[in-house]
């Protein structure tokens, strides 16, 4: 059951990074001969597009994962919070916290066992999940490519976009100017058995899709390591630029997406211990400073994982 939850949502995460139709994501399920874990209430309603539209916000949300043992601590612990629309959210913590947990609960991915999870000001069960899917874009640490064009790959975040649009988000995205080098350019093939593309070039990939897309919330998913210092910073400014104008959840390991968040929540098991400004939890002098010190030693805002 564990295992089979794990490509589950590598799926519904590309189904998340890309402008999914209901038909593609009914074909991904087909494809696994498997069904969503959640499914649209009866009368679920589209997201509305009003004033709260990038608002996000849980109440009182616990969550256990559905294979978890019964008698252990609960993944998400009583866990409440607003990011009002446009803002720039941080969640940091140590690994295994939850983090990454609170980003799935937001496109519904899985269901909160108890409080709620409001998106645009409903209870996101109240949504349906392919208007959901529309209004959230994801970056994430492992982008999938279809063994397609960059041009197609690009399209699948919205198939009508002109080729003039595709370079723009290409532009802004900062990979242009590779994509431009290669032999074939835009038709190059990518994805298994096609084009090698460096971890780089394909976040930058990712990030053009995104742009395309041009959701309400996004989500970034920060790596931890993989990028040199360069690309890492052609990375970053790719994602200051994705994220600006929309509110932006970023699952942080960097000092420089933290630093400059309008607020950053600090997850320790399950529960959100502080909250604040960088100056303001580094003025508390609590978990997030004493992070903030051991990141000064290294390059990472975490302890790093047992595996
Ligand atoms: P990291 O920084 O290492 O990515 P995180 O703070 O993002 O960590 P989560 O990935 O949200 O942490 O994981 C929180 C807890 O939930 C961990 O103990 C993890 O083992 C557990 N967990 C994650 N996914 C599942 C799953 N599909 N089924 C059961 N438990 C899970």
């Amino acid at each position: 059951q564990a295992r089979l939850l794990f490509p589950l949502m590598g799926l519904m995460r590309v189904a998340l990074d890309l402008q999914t139709s209901s038909a593609l994501f009914a074909r991904i399920f087909e494809y696994l001969d498997l069904k969503p874990a959640i499914s649209d209430a009866a009368g679920a309603r589209p997201v509305p597009t009003d004033g709260a539209l990038g608002r996000v916000e849980f109440d009182r949300v616990s969550f256990r994962y559905p294979d978890a043992d019964g008698e252990s601590r609960p993944t998400l612990d009583d866990v409440s919070f607003t990011i009002e629309p446009g803002q720039f959210a941080a969640f940091v913590g140590p690994s295994g916290a939850g983090k990454t947990t609170v980003s799935y609960l937001v496109p519904r991915l899985y269901e909160a066992s108890s409080g709620e999870v409001r998106f645009a000001g409903d209870d996101v069960r109240e949504l349906s999940q392919e208007s959901l899917m529309t209004h959230i874009g994801i970056v994430s640490q492992e982008t999938y490519l279809f063994h397609a064009t960059i041009a197609e790959n690009l399209r699948y975040a919205r198939p009508d976009a002109t080729d003039a649009e595709l370079e723009a988000a290409a532009r802004a995205a900062n990979i242009h100017e590779t994509i431009a080098s290669f032999p074939e350019g835009y038709a190059t093939v990518v994805g298994e058995r096609g084009y090698r593309l460096s971890g780089g070039e394909k976040q930058r990939i990712a990030i053009a899709r995104v742009l395309l897309k041009d959701p309400a919330v996004l989500v970034l998913d920060e790596a931890t390591s993989a990028l040199d210092t360069i690309s890492e910073r052609v990375v970053q400014e790719a994602l200051d630029d994705a994220a600006r104008g929309r509110t932006t959840i970023a699952i942080a390991h960097r000092l420089s997406t933290v630093v400059a968040a309008d607020v950053i929540f600090v997850i320790v098991a399950g529960r959100v211990v502080e909250q604040g400004t960088h100056a303001e939890l580094v003025g508390v002098d609590g978990v997030y400073a004493s992070l903030y010190r051991q990141q000064e030693q290294r390059p990472v805002l975490e302890t790093p994982s047992v595996e």
